[in-house]
C-alpha cells in the first residue's frame, strides 16, 4: 500500500500527521513499541473543560473564560471513541480509563460507557472499564454508571480538611459533597474505588496523616501523587514535590506500614500495607500506594497510551505532539488501516520522559510546548 499522509486540521499544538503506513502493522495483540514495551492501557480524555480549577492542573489565571476550548464538532463522537478503542484493544489493550477534564461533564458519557463495556479483550476477557473524577457530580451519577457497565471508580481528593479542600478546586467547593460521592460510589458497587491525592510541599502536606486515618480500614484505596511538571502552566518548582519516601515515612511513624508486592507489570503505584502488632499485613485495614512520577522513574513498565478528546494520540504524559487519528476516522480509513496507523505509531514509541528528567538542564524550557493535562487526561 503506498504511504498516504492525511492533511491536519483543527489541532491543539502542531500534531503530526497520521501514516497510514506502507506495510500494514495488522492487530495481532502482540505489539511492542521501541523499547520493547506492550500496549496494554488506554486512557480516554472525552472533554477538555472542568468545574474545578486545581492550580496544579487548570490554574484560573490561564483557564478562565476567555480559554479557547474545543468546539464540539472538534471532539471524538462517542461512536468514534468505540472505534478507536476497538483497534486499541485489538492491539493488546486490556484496561481503558475515561478522564479528561472532568469526564463526569460530557453529555450522557452513561451512552459511551455502554458502548465500551461489551468490548472484550484479545484473550476474550471482559474489559477492564474505570473512570477518574473529581467526584463533585458523582452523587448524582453513581447509579448510572454502574447501570452503563461501568466497573469502577478512582476519585481525586487533596484533602479533608475544607478550607484545604476549598483553595485547591479554587472553586470554593465543599469536601463533603466529595466524600457523598465516594459513599455513593460505594453503594452503587463501583469498587474497590481509588482515592488519588496530589501532595504538593507547603500546601497540604497536612493533610496526609487525616487522609491516611480517614481511608484506613475503608476498603478505599489512597494513594499520593507526586506533584508533577505536565502541562506549561501550572508553575511547577522541584522544591514543592514532596517525594514518596517522605510520605511513606510520615504515614508509617504513625500508621506502621509493610512493602506489598505490585498487582501488575506496568503498575505505576507502590503499594505499602498497614501493618498487624505482629508487622505483618493486616488485610483488613488495607493498604495505601504512592505514586512516585518525580524521583522515581517508571518509564520501563510504561504501556500507557492517551487518546485526546479531539483524537490524538499521545505516547507519554509529557509529550508535546500527538498522533492525530480523527483525519483518519473521517477521512474513510477502514478498521485494518486504523489498527494499522495505531501499530505504527506504537511501533515508533520511544518516550521516557520522566526517566531523562534527572539528566535534562532545569533551564532547558521543555515545559514551554507540552500539551496540558486537562486536554489528554491523567
Ligand atoms: N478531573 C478528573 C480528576 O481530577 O480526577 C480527571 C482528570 S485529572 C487531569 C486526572 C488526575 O490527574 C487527577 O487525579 C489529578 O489529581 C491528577 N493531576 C493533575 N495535574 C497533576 C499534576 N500537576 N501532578 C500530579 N497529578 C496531577
Ligand atoms: Fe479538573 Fe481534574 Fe484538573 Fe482538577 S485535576 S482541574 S478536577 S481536570
Ligand atoms: Fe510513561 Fe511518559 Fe510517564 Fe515515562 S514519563 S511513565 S513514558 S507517561
Amino acid at each position: 500500500m503506498a504511504e498516504r499522509v492525511i492533511p491536519l486540521i483543527d489541532q491543539r499544538l502542531a500534531a503530526l500527521g497520521a501514516r497510514l503506513p506502507a506495510g500494514a502493522v495488522p492487530a495481532t495483540g502482540l505489539l511492542a513499541d521501541t523499547l520493547g514495551r506492550p500496549l496494554r492501557d488506554l486512557r480516554i480524555s472525552v472533554t477538555d473543560r472542568c468545574n474545578f480549577r486545581c492550580s496544579y492542573c487548570m490554574p484560573k489565571e490561564v483557564f478562565d473564560k476567555n480559554y479557547p476550548y474545543l468546539p464540539h464538532a472538534a471532539l471524538l463522537t462517542f461512536e468514534e471513541i468505540a472505534r478507536v478503542a476497538r483497534q486499541f484493544i485489538a492491539h493488546g489493550v486490556r484496561k481503558i480509563r475515561l478522564t479528561g477534564g472532568e469526564p463526569l461533564l460530557r453529555k450522557n458519557i452513561e451512552a459511551l460507557i455502554e458502548q465500551l463495556a461489551v468490548l472484550k479483550t484479545v484473550d476474550g476477557a471482559p474489559l477492564d472499564l474505570t473512570l477518574t473524577t473529581n467526584g463533585s457530580l458523582l452523587a448524582r451519577k453513581a447509579k448510572s454508571l454502574k447501570a452503563a457497565g461501568l466497573q469502577r471508580v478512582t476519585v481525586s481528593l487533596d484533602g479533608l480538611d475544607d478550607a484545604v479542600f476549598r483553595q485547591m478546586n479554587d472553586v470554593d467547593f465543599p469536601v463533603a459533597e466529595v466524600l457523598e460521592g465516594i459513599q455513593a460510589a460505594k453503594d452503587a458497587g463501583l469498587g474497590p474505588i481509588k482515592i488519588n491525592m496530589v501532595v504538593k510541599r507547603g500546601t497540604n502536606e497536612h493533610e496526609i496523616l487525616p487522609m491516611a486515618r480517614h481511608f484506613k480500614g475503608s476498603g478505599t484505596v489512597l494513594r499520593f501523587i507526586e506533584y508533577m511538571d505536565v502541562g506549561a502552566t501550572n508553575g511547577w518548582r522541584m522544591d514543592e514535590v514532596l517525594p514518596s519516601a517522605e510520605v511513606v515515612k510520615l504515614v508509617g511513624a504513625e500508621l506502621p506500614l509493610v512493602q506489598l508486592e505490585p498487582s501488575a507489570a506496568g503498575e505505576t503505584a507502590e503499594r505499602w500495607g498497614y501493618a498487624d502488632a505482629n508487622g505483618q499485613h493486616d488485610a483488613a485495614a488495607g493498604e495505601i500506594g504512592v505514586i512516585s512520577s518525580v524521583t522515581q522513574a517508571f518509564c520501563g513498565d510504561c504501556n500507557r497510551a492517551r487518546l485526546s478528546t479531539e483524537g490524538q494520540v499521545y505516547l507519554c504524559l509529557f509529550a508535546n505532539r500527538g498522533h492525530d487519528l480523527r483525519s483518519l476516522v473521517r477521512g474513510g480509513a477502514t478498521d485494518e488501516e486504523l489498527a494499522s496507523a495505531i501499530g505504527h505509531i506504537w511501533q515508533g514509541r520511544a518516550d521516557r520522559y520522566s526517566q531523562l528528567r534527572s539528566s535534562m538542564p532545569a533551564d532547558s524550557g521543555s515545559a514551554m510546548r507540552r500539551v496540558e493535562m486537562s486536554y489528554i487526561g491523567g
